[in-house]
């Protein structure tokens, strides 16, 4: 299982404003649309600095990659 995950802030239906998303992969390489690791559709571009700045972080990737890495701690115990 590819463990690489990236953040970027991306606009996505149903929301107004950027969510910081965690996406697959060792960074974005410039796709226009991806599904984030909480299985959101998101439209990508280049961010800006206040982007970065402002876009809150989506828990649900926060969760989903917590768990993840603990599961794999586990499994090298
Ligand atoms: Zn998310």
């Amino acid at each position: 299982m590819d463990t690489h995950h990236y953040w970027l802030p991306v606009s996505s239906r149903g929301s107004a404003r950027l969510i910081r998303h965690a996406f697959r992969g060792k960074r974005w390489e410039g796709r226009a649309s991806d599904t984030s690791v909480c299985g959101v559709q998101c439209a990508m571009a280049e961010p800006s600095e206040l982007d970065w700045f402002q876009a809150p972080t989506c828990w649900d990737c926060t969760n989903i990659l917590i768990e993840e890495q603990e599961r794999a701690d586990a499994a090298l115990e």
